[in-house]
This record gives structure tokens, sequence and C-alpha cells, in this order.
């Protein structure tokens, strides 16, 4: 019998490769012959690159000038599944499937036996001198406590060459050892006893488990104010799947994955998951590739890439904080990581739970129109109750200049702290002032390379590109007029806040949370939890404290900025902001003492802001989907936005009016372009970027339009053009 998905040694197969090519190559089985799907290294040109074998080769090439791959790859073949997946989200965003492949294939070493590699961790001795690049290393290591890397790992990490390693292991101040096996997982016991759930989360925890019980793709959108036990709900779901026997993946947004939660998961199923985040070291990455694509790992928790992990058996998907921006990657491949989640279970036959207290509209529309179904969780677990939330009308305060907590807030902040309890005060921008002026001509510091002002990190001593990450001294001379000691920060960021608060309440223990004062991840997650455990009076922080984080002696949050995200002519500012408020709000009040939160506003007659206090999320939802519909927008219509980009600003206008002019493919399917205009950020690292909208009704063959559209211009050198199915901003 002939296996229909086996190629013997010699014969034709497509290869689709991670090399930015259009099209898949042809090369002839190598020895042994392999699988569909089978993970080969291939030569390309002088190189050998890795590929996927994707199906039988075309053969309009002369056969004996087909090249052999060299070898099959020490990994499961991908499955039909992911590689069906990957086409049909190549589709989707409109993105070449190379790159997607790169996405699936993110395990460096992939294919190397694990045995055969040599792993390095901190030895027993001390170097005999230590010099910068030793000091790296020995940092490095620490940082990483008992993990191991390989050679290559460990000098990138530390910036070395391999020969200050090698040097360090003669000393033993570095170990080198044969690697083991890859590590198995511990089991995970989705039978072990879990909270008592009440009535509503018992409820939505049956319906899940028989969503997953039926063994078939659905989307449940789980809506449930902050603390109602969301992730209780979710974490049954998670139990009915593994004791399906199917694999679970929990999405969260990169900044949520905390110890806290990862202990509440050990907790609850008496072993750690497998994390997948931009933190973990390539070792740890390969292993987790390795045993979920074995179907070892039976569950994942992780940031948005963890999607693309080659899955078995995947039954389940949780996408926690759904609503959450950074779920959309902003570079490389375009894709929002929720939207992928629903592709991906659909062709796999899994479940689907979009979690949030403030969805998206989108997936509240999907809700209303069948297309998800939706449980709600409407109140508080336990004795705690939602705060109540009151405006702070600035207009009345006649604070200083140099003054952002109001007189009323700052009352509210001492009686919490008389009472032994926790109060945070949060600002959405990071660094200590978000502009550098000068006071004599009125010069604001840019950035040389983007169109962006600087912002004073303090903390740093220095002034940061938020776009580019570049920096700069803060500068005692003018740049634009060279008068001296004349340079003013002006307005506050996270760090001022801090500053302002020290002098506010000198007596209170401050934490000001902002990720750029902590070294690594780790240190933040360790602030984190002393801040928990009682460690803090006040707690001062940026977006990063709105998410996730559990302080059950906070009562009291009050923002400094709530008219902050309603600038701007931005169609989602509004859903935006009122998310923010909302979840911001919700870190109040979270045990047995009721929360407040205070919104310091300019404009507390302004609707976002009465509806983020009137707590009336549906009445919220409906007018803001009115207005959507009315413009046409999403979740409505649909939206693209395709951005040129270049160093020379006259060559990418010409290249988007060219398009503005040649749009016949896109009023073919009914399609408006507006534009070019220049984009939200309209230079970033010296390239100039020009952007156009194209509008459509809904059930179009909007990508294909496009395809058809941007084909029409050549954009060479370089130039760039690139497609954002659904953007973030429009
Ligand atoms: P959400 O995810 O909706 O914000 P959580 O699941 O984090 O809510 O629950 C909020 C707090 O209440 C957590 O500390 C959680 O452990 C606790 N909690 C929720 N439901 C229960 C329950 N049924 N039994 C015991 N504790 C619960
Ligand atoms: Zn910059």
């Amino acid at each position: 019998m002939s296996d229909p998905e086996f190629f013997h040694e010699g014969a034709l197969i497509g290869v689709l490769t991670t090399q930015p090519l259009d099209r898949m190559l042809d090369y002839k089985a190598p020895e042994g012959g392999c699988h569909l799907g089978a993970f080969v290294e291939v030569p390309l040109g002088p190189r050998k690159v890795l590929g996927v074998v994707w199906g039988a080769g075309q053969g309009n090439w002369d056969i004996n000038k087909v090249r052999r791959a060299y070898r099959v790859l020490d990994a499961a073949p991908m499955r039909l599944e992911m590689r069906e997946f990957l086409r049909r989200a190549a589709e989707y965003t409109l993105t070449p499937m190379s790159a997607m492949l790169r996405l699936a294939t993110r395990a460096p070493g992939l294919g190397d036996p694990p045995s055969m590699r040599k792993i390095y961790r901190r030895g027993e001795g001390e170097p005999d001198r230590v010099t910068d690049a030793r000091k790296r290393v020995l940092e490095t290591l620490a940082e990483y406590g008992d993990l191991s890397f390989t050679l290559k790992e460990l000098a990138e990490m530390a910036g070395v060459t391999s020969s200050v390693i090698k040097g360090l292991v003669k000393q033993n101040v570095v170990a080198e050892e044969d690697s083991p096996r890859d590590l198995p997982f511990a089991r995970l016991d989705p039978s072990r006893p879990s909270k008592t759930l009440t009535e509503d989360q018992a409820a939505a925890s049956t319906c899940l488990a028989s969503e997953i019980a039926a063994a078939r793709y659905g989307t449940t959108l789980l809506r449930g104010v902050t603390g109602s036990g969301k992730t209780e709900v979710y974490l049954e779901a998670v139990a009915a799947a593994l004791k399906a026997g199917r694999q679970a993946l929990v999405l969260l947004p990169e900044i949520a994955l905390t110890a806290e939660f990862l202990k509440r998961v050990e907790e609850r199923f008496g072993a750690r998951p497998a994390e997948w985040h931009s933190g973990a070291t390539m070792t740890e990455r390969r292993r987790i590739w390795r045993m979920v694509g074995q179907g070892q790992a039976q569950l994942v928790i992780g940031a948005r890439s963890a999607l693309f992990l080659p899955y078995q058996n995947l039954g389940l998907v949780v996408v926690d904080e759904e609503h959450d921006t950074s779920y959309k990657q902003e570079e490389g491949v375009l894709y929002n990581a929720r939207d992928m989640t629903v592709l991906r279970a659909s062709i796999c036959g899994a479940h689907v739970v979009l979690a949030s207290a403030t969805p998206s509209l989108e997936s509240w529309a999907n809700a209303e129109n069948g297309k998800y179904k939706r449980l709600d969780l409407t109140s508080r677990f336990g004795p705690a109750v939602m705060p109540t939330m009151k405006t702070i009308d600035m207009r009345l305060d006649k604070l200083p200049s140099d003054r952002w907590v109001s007189d009323r807030l700052k009352n509210e902040v001492d009686k919490r702290i008389a009472l032994g309890e926790q109060a945070m005060l949060f600002i959405n921008r990071r660094g200590y002032a978000p502009i550098t002026l000068c006071r004599a001509c009125g010069h604001q510091v840019g950035c040389d390379d983007c169109d962006a002002r600087m912002v004073e990190h303090r903390f740093q001593n220095r002034l940061v590109c938020h776009q580019c990450g570049e920096s700069k001294p803060i500068p005692d001379k003018c740049p634009s007029c060279d008068a001296e000691g004349r340079m003013a920060p002006v307005g506050p960021g996270v760090e001022r806040l801090g500053e302002e608060a020290a002098k506010l309440f000198p007596d209170a223990r401050i934490a000001t949370l902002s990720s750029d004062m902590y070294g690594s991840a780790r240190a933040l997650k360790a602030e984190i939890e002393a801040i928990a455990a009682g460690g803090a009076d006040i707690v001062i922080g940026t977006q990063l404290v709105a998410k996730g984080h559990n302080f059950p002696n906070l009562t009291l949050v009050g923002v400094i900025d709530a008219d902050l995200g309603l600038q701007g002519s931005d169609l989602r500012a509004a859903e935006r902001t009122f998310q923010l408020m909302r979840q911001v709000a919700g870190r109040a009040g979270r045990a047995e003492k009721p929360g407040t939160a205070l919104l310091q506003t300019y404009q507390p007659e302004h609707p976002v802001i009465r509806a983020i206090l009137a707590g009336d999320e549906e009445g919220f939802w409906r007018a803001e989907a009115a207005e959507r519909e009315q413009a046409g927008v999403p979740p409505y219509g649909r939206m693209a936005g395709i951005i040129v980009s270049g160093p020379d600003v006259a060559q990418v206008f010409d290249i988007a009016n060219e398009l503005a002019r040649r749009d016949q493919p896109l009023r073919a399917i009914g399609a408006q372009v507006y534009g070019p205009a220049p984009a939200p950020i309209a230079r970033v690292r010296g390239r100039h970027r020009v952007r156009l909208l194209v509008k459509a009704g809904k059930g179009v063959a909007l990508q294909a339009a496009i395809a058809r559209w941007t084909s029409q211009v050549q954009v060479k050198g370089d130039l760039r053009l690139a497609v954002d199915i659904d953007p973030q901003s429009f």
C-alpha cells in the first residue's frame, strides 16, 4: 500500500521555506523519504534553510536540476490543520506564507536532537579577573537562576563572544554539560477539588463544560465585572478540556502574565503549566514547542504568539482581557491574536472563551448577532461590591501648574492611609514629563528620527523616544537657541506624579510601578507581589497596574487625567477610554472593604465620562454601536489601512497617490479609499509614513480586492507597503 502522505526518497516535494519568497520550492525527498508536513533542511543557494513539506512538487523544472533536501528534522510533522491555519491566516492578513511559517517556527534550534547539545549554567568557581564582558555573563546567569542555555544563547544574551564563555568554562565559573532530554511537564490534575462556585459561576462553568464536551468549534463571550470570578470559571473550562484529554491554551496580555496568576493555576491543577512569553529563555521555548507538539504539555499560558505553537489536540482557547489592544501585533505580521484564535479554533474544532469585564465592541456585537454565545457574571465574588465612581471637576480647583493631585483627591488618600488601606494613583503616561520645552524660545525636544516628542525619563536621566526607543541626555542648553538652563519639563508622567506624591504624603510608603523603572520583568513581578502583601500605602502606576493584579487592601483609585484618551479623532477613542477607566476603577475594593474611584476631569459632562460613571455598559455599547453603524465602520463595515513608507517623502507620496488614483479594483467591490494622508505617526526611525484607509461593506471579498489593487504599483528599493486589515485606529 502506498501512503499518500509519504514521499519516497527522490520523489518530488514542494517545500515552503521561511525565506521571503513568494512560492514553494521543488526538492527531491531526502534519504529515507519524508512525510507530508515534515520539517526539513534544504539547500537554498549556498545556504541551508528550514522548510516544511507542503505537498508534491510542481515539477515544472528540469528534474535533473532539482536539488535534494538534506534531511528531515527531529520534530513531529506539521499537522494538516496547522498548515490550513497558516494558509488562511496568511490569506486574511495578506501576509506572505513564509512570514506565517516564521511565526510557527519560533523555537530556534528546531530539530537538533537535544542530547547532542552542550548546555551552560553557573558553575561553582569564581573568575580570576572580572572584565566587563565576564561581568555581563555572570549577571545574565544570576538573573535566570538555575536555567541553562546553549552557547549561542548565552553569548547573545550577555552580548559577548563565545570565547569569553569558553574562558569562563575553563575556570568552572560556567559549567558545561550535555543537555538532558527535554524535561517533560508534570501532569496537571483536573480532578482536584475546585473552589466552591457561586450559583452564577457554576451555571456559567456548566455551560462551558457542555460546549467543550460537544467537541466542535464555538465561541463564548464571558463577560463579568472585575472580581466576579471569570478566572475561576474559565479554569473550570480548562479542567473540562483536560479531562476530555484535550490541550488548552490561555492567552493573556503580556503584562498580565504574573506570578500571582500562575500560582492560581498551579493551585487548581497541582502542577505548573507551560509558560510562553517574551521573557522565556530559548531553551525553555524549545522545550515548550516540542512538548506541545507531542501533546505532553496539557496547558499553555502564554502571550499572543502562543497561538502559533504546534498543538496536537487543542480543545479550548481562552483569551483573557479579550478587548486588550496588545493582542494586535503591530510589527512584522499584523494580526489580532483574538481574531486568529477564532480562526484557529474553527479549523481544529476547539471552543473559544473570550473573557473581559469590558468587551470589545466587536465581540459585544458578535454576541448580539448570535455568532457568539454570551455568559454574564454580574456581581463581584463574596462581599466585594463594585466601586463607587465619582468625578472631580478640575475646573473648580485652582491648582498650581506643577501639581496634578487635587485637594479633594489628596484628602481621600489621606483618609485611606489613616485607615491602614491602600490607595492607587493612575496616570497613563510613562516617564517623568511628556514634553521638554525651552522657556526662552519655545522649542520642544523631538526625536531625530521620528515625528514624536522626546519624553523625559528622570529615573534613567535621559530623554527617550517612545516610538523608536532612541534616547539622549537631558540637555542643559536649548538645542535650538542655545539658551543655557532654560529647558523645563512640562506636564506629568508617572515618575513626576511619584515625586508629587512624595511631597504630598511625606510619611506614606509609595511604590511607583512603571515598566521602565525595573531592570527586568522579574524585578517588576517581585515589586507587585510586595505591594499585594501590603508593602506600600500608595501605588502609583501606568496602564501596567490596570491589568490583572489583585491588591486586596486597595480601596481607592484616583485617576489623574481621565480626559487623556478622549483627545484626538480616533473613532475608537470612546471605547478605549471607557474600557480603561472601568478596568482601573475595578482595581479598588476587590476584597471585603468597599472601593471608590475618583476621576479627575476637565469635562465631567462629556458623554463618555458620564457613561463611565453611570456604569450602564449595555447603554454605552448600544450608543457606540449605533454611531459605528451610522459611519459604516467596524464592526458594521470593514476597514484596512495601507501604509506606504520610505526614507524619501516624495517617493512615498508618489506611490500612495498612484494607489489612490488607480482604485478601480476597490470600486468594483463598492469600497472607498481615503487619503493618502500622513500616518498617525508620520515618521518613525527616519522613515516617512503615509496612510490610505479603505472602507468597505461587510461580506465583500476585501482581501482579494486589496491584493489586486496594490499589485498595480511597484514598490521598490527602500520603499515598503504594509497592509493592516482591521486597523486599531481609524
Ligand atoms: P475576575 O477574573 O472576574 O476578575 P477572579 O476569578 O480573579 O475574578 O476572582 C476574584 C477573586 O475572588 C479572586 O481572589 C478569586 O480567588 C476569588 N473568588 C472568585 N470566585 C470564588 C469562589 N467561588 N470561591 C472562592 N474564591 C473565589
Ligand atoms: Zn524616535
